[in-house]
C-alpha cells in the first residue's frame, strides 16, 4: 500500500547521516512510498518546511559529510504546544511514518511527539558520541574515532619533537566511547573518561606518577593525555594548571572541537547508515512504532525508544582492560 513517509535529521550532526538518507530514499522508491524530508530538524516540523526527496537526490550523496536536510536544535519542540503543532503539521501533510535520525535528545523529542500524534515513529541512531543503548554503534561514531585518531597522530609528531605533554580534548558529552577508542587507536599514554573518573586528585596522582616514572627511565619524553569533554572541572586549562602545581610544566592543551563532526564518512559508517536506513523503511506500515532500529552483533534489531536512554550504555570491557593496563600497570 502506498505510504507517505517523512524523514529528518536532528541534534548534533554526524558523518553518515546523508548515507542513511540515501538508503531511505532508495528503499522508499523500491516500495513505491513517497518520501518527504523536513529541514532543520524539529524546526522544520514546526514550520512545515519540507522538500520532496526524489531518487535524483541520491547522486553523490553517500560520501558527503553533514546532512543535506540540515540539522538544528529546537527549544519550542520540547513544549506540549510545540509537539501539538508538529503533530498537526504531520496530519496536514498526511504523513503515515516519521523517521528521525539523531541522538538521545532527538529520540526523547520523538517519544514526546507520540503523545500527540498517532502515526508511526521510527528512530535511527545518528551521533558521534555512540551513547545510545540498544545498538553496538551509532552512525558517525567510526568516522569521529578516525578523525580524532589522525588528529592525535599529528599532535604526537609535534609532542615528540619538543618532548612535551599534550592534553587533547575530544567530544563525547557524558560518554567516553570516542575518547577511549581514539586513545587506544592513537596509542595515547593516558585517557580520562567519565566512566572511570573518580576524583581530580586521584587522576592527577596517577598522571604525575606515570610521567615521573617514565621520565626517570627514559629521560625527557612526550606524553599524550586524551580527555573527554566536560569531565575535568574547568576543562583543559584546569588540568594544565593542576599539573603545573604538581611541578609539571611544558603542557599544551588542544581542543579538537567540531572537526570531529565533519568529514566524509568512513566505510563502517556508510555501511551502518545504509543498513539502518533500509531496515527502518522496511518497517513502514508494520505495528512497530516508537522504536529505534539498531545493529547488535551485525544483525538489525528493534528497540523501544525509551530503552535507548533509560540505561547508560557501558563501555567495552576488553577495551577498558586494554587501556587500563597501558595506563596503570606498566609503571
Ligand atoms: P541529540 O539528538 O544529538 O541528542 P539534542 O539533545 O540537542 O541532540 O536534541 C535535539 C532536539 O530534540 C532538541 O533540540 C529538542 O527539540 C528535542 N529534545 C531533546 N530533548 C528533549 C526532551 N526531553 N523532550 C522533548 N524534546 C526533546
Amino acid at each position: 500500500m502506498s505510504k507517505r513517509v517523512a524523514i529528518l535529521t536532528s541534534g548534533g550532526d554526524a558523518p553518515g547521516m546523508n548515507a542513511c538518507l540515501r538508503a531511505a530514499i532508495i528503499k522508499c522508491k523500491c516500495e513505491g512510498y513517497e518520501l518527504l524530508g523536513y529541514k532543520h530538524g524539529y524546526n522544520g516540523l514546526l514550520e512545515q518546511e519540507f522538500i520532496s526527496l526524489s531518487f535524483d537526490t541520491t547522486h553523490n550523496l553517500i560520501q558527503q559529510g553533514g546532512t543535506i536536510l540540515h540539522s538544528a536544535r529546537c527549544k519550542s519542540f520540547k513544549t506540549d504546544a510545540g509537539a501539538k503543532q508538529a503533530a498537526n503539521n504531520l496530519r496536514k501533510a498526511k504523513i503515515d511514518t516519521l523517521v528521525v535520525i539523531g541522538g538521545d535528545g532527538s529520540f526523547k523529542g520523538a517519544a514526546h511527539l507520540s503523545q500527540f500524534w498517532d502515526g508511526q515513529i521510527i528512530g535511527i541512531p545518528g551521533t558521534i558520541d555512540n551513547d545510545i543503548a540498544g545498538t553496538d554503534a551509532t552512525i558517525g561514531y567510526y568516522t569521529a574515532i578516525d578523525t580524532a585518531m589522525s588528529s592525535i597522530d599529528k599532535v604526537r609528531d609535534t609532542a615528540d619533537a619538543f618532548e612535551r605533554i599534550f592534553l587533547v580534548e575530544v567530544m563525547g558529552r557524558h560518554a567516553g566511547f570516542l575518547a577511549l577508542n581514539a586513545a587506544i587507536a592513537s596509542a595515547a599514554d593516558y585517557v580520562i573518561v567519565p566512566e572511570f573518573f573518580k576524583t581530580t586528585d586521584d587522576e592527577l596522582n596517577k598522571i604525575v606518577k606515570q610521567i615521573k616514572a617514565r621520565r626517570e627511565q627514559q629521560g625527557a619524553l612526550s606524553f599524550i593525555i586524551v580527555v573527554a569533554e566536560n569531565v575535568w572541572p574547568e576543562g583543559l586549562l584546569g588540568l594544565s594548571n593542576a599539573l603545573h602545581n604538581k611541578g609539571i610544566d611544558d603542557v599544551r592543551p588542544v581542543t579538537l572541537g567540531h572537526v570531529q563532526r565533519g568529514g566524509s564518512p568512513v566505510s563502517q559508517d556508510r555501511l551502518l547508515a545504509t543498513t539502518l536506513g533500509e531496515f527502518a523503511i522496511s518497517l513502514v506500515g508494520t505495528n512497530h512504532t516508537n522504536i529505534m532500529v539498531g545493529e547488535v552483533n551485525q544483525r538489525p534489531v528493534i528497540v523501544p525508544l525509551e530503552e535507548t536512554w533509560k540505561h547508560a550504555k557501558p563501555l567495552n570491557d576488553a577495551q577498558i582492560c586494554a587501556m587500563k593496563s597501558l595506563m596503570n600497570e606498566r609503571y
